[in-house]
This record gives structure tokens, C-alpha cells and sequence, in this order.
């Protein structure tokens, strides 16, 4: 049998490969390859289908979480609160600005950030909340926003794992002051190399970052700012535009395979499975499942065929890189349980109903034994 990769690219919904390659085709040759008419048409597309402001591209995620992060006046001496249990750019974005990481623990059951934990690590020097929408699933926004309204701090959503995601009727992105998404191939909306977006509604943060991106000029040879290069490319906004499409169809393709996962596994050894808080509409990025017998899971799982992948798996306060900031072993306990019984199962669009069933077979398998 073949084996089944933890994650595959496939022609989904089938055609599609071939408009992407429409698309870049056309690209090509309108012969305009830095901030041309794609990077425009896909920030308006973007920020049109977010109910945002505006989208300002960027090179990657990584980039838009910096980018948006000075645009919001974040840098040395402030303080931002962020939870711990998240994707290691998350922390290095505020690190690169200057400022402190704050690390939080994360919600027992969603495994994101709430108001609730972010609140005990507010002091006078926070400037700015950075939420991480983890998995596809939006945290409590009312809340946060609340808080940071109520401190005069900032909130800034990372959803570079939530395109689509939902909360309350509003899209991830739109909702804080400023959002970072990653376009990275392998994420919900993902162009064919790096790419992210920087959106707000928030007139100031737009110009700021429009400008930041591309070396600080307003207008060609004239620098109102110190920045960087981190444009979008017109070849990577042209794909996109395609994709952007098709993501509610990839969206509700990831919803309905995390669906029959979410029934076919219950009840199932000591497993316990993603729950979605009220008010959010999960976009299953990652769809996760948590057991005392990880490694032996896994481990059982390759030996059939089968990839899975650990999201992730060492803490990031345990991280050699950062001991500097001074944690050690059962400062975060949610945190370290979730690095040492997470897995996570193939999930992607175009995942065929067989492939499915052969995982849940053999999960079954494995508690059965
Ligand atoms: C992917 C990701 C990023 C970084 O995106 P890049 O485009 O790879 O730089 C940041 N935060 C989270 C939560 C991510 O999953």
C-alpha cells in the first residue's frame, strides 16, 4: 500500500493547478514583477473578503508579524504578552523589534491564548497583546479586545493559521488592531513559496506598513521612514488571487474531514480530540489529537504507513535558543502536557476517503491492541 504523507499537495477542488498556472502565466507576462496590478488586486481582494480595511503584502509571515508589530509602535523596553504554546515566529518577531516576550499559558481546552490568562501577565510596561489563532480556531476576541481596550494596549492577531476561521461572524484578521497572516505554501490560503499579509483597519498602521515594506518610500527615491524589503511578489500575489477563490471551498473541504475524524474517533483509548469554543468556526489548519501513549502512536502510525506530524514538540520556554529568558521545566504545565501528547493526523484538501479511513482504522487499531 502506499504510504500516506502527513501532509500532500493535491489538485484541489480539480482544475485548479491549472488556473494557478493560468494565472502565473499571465503574470509573466504583463512583464510588471515588483508591486504591480496582482499585489494591488489581491490587497483589495484580500481585504474585501476579510471585511478589513485594508491588506498591505509582505514577504512572509514572519515579516507581517514584525512589520505589523512596529506599526503599531512595539519596540525596545515594551512588553508584549503572547502565549507560549505557539509556532517559534511568533516569539522571534518580538524579539526582532526589541521588545520583551511575555510568554502565557494556554486555554486548558482550546489550547489558545484567552483574556483571562493573558490578564496575569499584564504589567505597566505592556504595550501589546499578540493573539495566536492556533490550529484554525480563533481565540475569544470580545475578551481580548476588552482587556486591551480597558489597559490601553494593543491586540495583534496572528492568524497565519486561520484563513477563513470564523468568531462571532467576523474573519480572523479583522478583528484586532492589526493581523499577520503567512501565506507559506502548506497554509489554508498558500501561494507556491513565501508570502504574508499585514491587514488592518487602521489608517496609520496601513501607511506604516505600505511604506515599511518597501525601504520606507512614499513615492520611488523618496524615504519618509527607515524600512526593509519585504514586498509581496507579483508572481506569488498572482497565485494567490486564485486561491483566494477557492479557500472557503478548501475551508469547508478541511471542516468536513475533520468531521468524520471528530466521529470516527470518539471514545477511542484515552484520546482526546479538538473541541471548538462557542462562537468560533474552526478552519482546521492542523487537526489534533492528544494521548498519554504519543510516541508509541506515532511511532505505530509510521510502521503502517502513515505520517503524522507534533505541533509542536518541545515547549518554546524550553527551547535551547531561549533560556535567556529564564523559565525552566513546570513554569507553563498546560504547555509542556500539550508538547508531550500532541499528534497531529493528515488533514489537507484532496485527502481521499480512503486514505481517511486507513488512519482511523489503524488509530483504532493501535488502542484495540
Ligand atoms: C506559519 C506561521 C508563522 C510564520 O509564517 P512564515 O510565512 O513561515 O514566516 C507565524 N505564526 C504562526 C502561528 C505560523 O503558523
Amino acid at each position: 500500500m502506499q504510504p500516506l504523507p502527513y501532509f500532500q499537495f493535491r489538485d484541489f477542488p480539480a482544475g485548479l493547478e491549472a488556473q494557478v498556472q493560468q494565472a502565473l502565466q499571465e503574470a509573466v507576462t504583463g512583464r510588471q514583477y515588483v508591486l504591480g496590478p496582482q499585489v494591488q488586486a489581491f490587497e483589495r481582494e484580500f481585504a474585501t473578503y476579510l471585511g478589513a480595511g485594508a491588506a498591505v503584502g509582505v514577504g512572509n509571515g514572519y515579516d507581517a508579524l514584525v512589520i505589523a508589530l512596529r506599526a503599531l509602535g512595539v519596540g525596545a523596553g515594551d512588553e508584549v504578552v503572547l502565549p507560549v504554546h505557539t509556532f517559534i515566529a511568533t516569539v522571534n518577531a518580538v524579539l526582532q523589534v526589541g521588545a520583551k516576550p511575555v510568554l502565557a499559558e494556554p486555554d486548558k481546552y482550546t489550547y489558545n491564548l484567552t483574556a483571562e490568562t493573558a490578564a496575569r501577565y499584564i504589567t505597566p510596561k505592556t504595550k501589546a497583546i499578540l493573539a495566536v489563532h492556533l490550529y484554525g480556531q480563533v481565540c475569544p476576541m470580545e475578551e481580548l479586545q476588552g482587556l486591551s481596550q480597558s489597559q490601553n494596549i494593543k491586540l495583534l492577531e496572528d492568524a497565519a493559521q486561520a484563513h477563513g476561521a470564523t468568531y462571532k461572524n467576523q474573519l480572523a484578521g479583522s478583528i484586532g488592531d492589526a493581523a499577520a497572516f503567512s501565506f507559506y505554501p502548506t497554509k489554508n490560503l498558500g501561494a507556491l513559496g513565501d508570502a504574508g499579509a499585514v491587514v488592518t483597519s487602521d489608517n496609520a498602521v496601513e501607511a506604516f506598513a505600505r511604506k515599511y515594506r518597501n525601504y520606507g518610500e512614499s513615492q520611488k527615491y523618496t524615504s519618509e521612514q527607515v524600512g526593509i524589503n519585504s514586498r509581496l511578489d507579483e508572481l506569488q500575489a498572482a497565485v494567490l488571487r486564485v486561491k483566494l477563490q477557492h479557500l472557503e471551498a478548501l475551508n469547508t473541504e478541511r471542516k468536513r474531514l475533520a468531521h468524520v475524524y471528530l466521529q470516527e474517533l470518539q471514545n477511542t483509548g484515552d484520546l482526546i480530540l479538538p473541541q471548538t469554543a462557542p462562537h468560533c468556526g474552526h478552519v482546521y489548519h492542523i487537526f489534533n489529537i492528544r494521548t498519554r501513549y504519543r510516541n508509541e502512536l506515532q511511532a505505530y502510525l509510521q510502521e503502517q504507513g502513515i505520517g503524522t506530524a507534533i505541533h509542536y514538540p518541545i515547549p518554546m520556554h524550553l527551547q535551547p535558543a531561549y533560556t535567556f529568558l529564564s523559565h525552566r521545566a513546570g513554569d507553563f504545565p498546560i504547555a509542556e502536557k500539550l508538547a508531550s501528547t500532541s499528534l497531529s493526523l493528515p488533514l489537507f484538501p484532496g485527502l481521499t476517503e480512503a486514505e481517511q479511513q486507513r488512519v482511523v482504522e489503524k488509530v483504532k487499531a493501535f488502542f484495540g491492541r
